[in-house]
């Protein structure tokens, strides 16, 4: 597990060295009054990160707040055995997210028929959030911390429960997946992040909301931080529309998902020849196809 200070006073974690989930879990701190703990990441991360915040030399002991951008297990699965270990903890979500960490019952579900149903060996369980320690968050609520204020922004598209969070000290946005994820080996590409059931339009509309906040850093929840923030934004939505063009135009010819899944390849290796793309990627054109059903009448 890796502790690397991005920002000031702002320190990414990366325990993906430890994490068999092959597109990475990346946890910020920000020491401030209180802490802010952003993306606990699961129940597997969390509890790696309890149990070496001594010698990592983190304080997550007394109020800090707990802000997973979404409640899918790998930003959001940890953030209840946090709020049991950590009994001053407020786990800050969406209204859209509140109720299923507090009852994860249907969230174990879904979780179930995405990642399979052994997850918890990778993932850990995911345990509730005891709903004293929920706050529920406001669009546009500003988080006021003793040396910077955090503004949560409702981003939907990736997820309906979505937050993005702006830091005025920085300027720096923790966009979660609203801003697509990086692959490790294409820095400044980065592509659609869809899961089912994706929104295709809220997603771009996200892009372009968070696109007018001209952040001047993005920290995503894979694989790190971005510099270059116009170009990054600007590509993730080109490569956004470049994969639904290519997904309908399968979709339209009656090919077969593995069809439509080369032609999202090509767009990547058009760019990056020979990428190697993460298998669990794939389900990114499940996320387009689920956009594209639900828009049917
Ligand atoms: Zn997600």
């Amino acid at each position: 597990m890796e502790v690397t200070e991005v920002a000031p006073n702002t320190f990414l974690i990366n325990p993906a060295s430890d994490s068999d989930f092959s597109l990475g879990e990346i946890v910020y701190l920000i020491v401030d009054t209180p802490s802010v703990l952003i993306e606990p990441g699961s129940t597997t991360t969390a509890s790696r990160l309890l149990s070496r915040s001594a010698d990592l030399g983190l304080n997550l002991d007394g109020p800090i707040y707990v802000i997973p951008t979404h409640i899918h297990v790998d930003h959001g699965g940890g953030s209840g055995l946090l709020a049991q270990r950590l009994p001053q903890a407020r786990v800050v979500l969406h209204p859209r997210g509140a109720p299923h960490l507090a009852e994860p019952a249907r969230l174990v579900e879904s979780t179930r028929l995405v990642f399979g149903p052994d997850f918890e060996q990778t993932f850990g369980p995911i345990l509730p959030v005891p709903t004293g320690q929920i706050h529920v968050a406001r669009d546009g609520e500003v988080v006021r911390l003793g040396k910077r204020d955090l503004t949560l922004l409702f981003a939907p598209g990736h997820a309906s429960h979505h937050l993005a969070i702006l830091d005025s000290l920085t300027q720096g946005l923790f966009c979660g997946e609203a801003l697509g994820i990086v692959p490790a080996d294409m820095p400044d590409f980065p592509l659609p992040a869809a899961v089912p059931p994706f929104d295709l339009e809220l997603y771009l509309q996200t892009i372009a909301r968070l696109a007018r906040l001209q952040p001047r850093l993005l920290f995503y929840s894979h694989c790190g931080i971005g510099r270059n923030t116009g170009r990054l934004i600007q590509q993730v939505r080109e490569n956004t529309t470049a994969f639904a063009d290519l997904v309908r135009e399968g979709l339209e010819q009656g090919e077969s998902d593995q069809q439509i899944w080369q032609r999202l390849l090509g767009h990547i290796r058009h760019r990056f020849p020979g990428a190697e793309v993460p298998a669990q990627y794939q389900m990114t054109l499940s996320g387009y196809i689920s956009s594209f059903r639900g828009k049917q009448p």
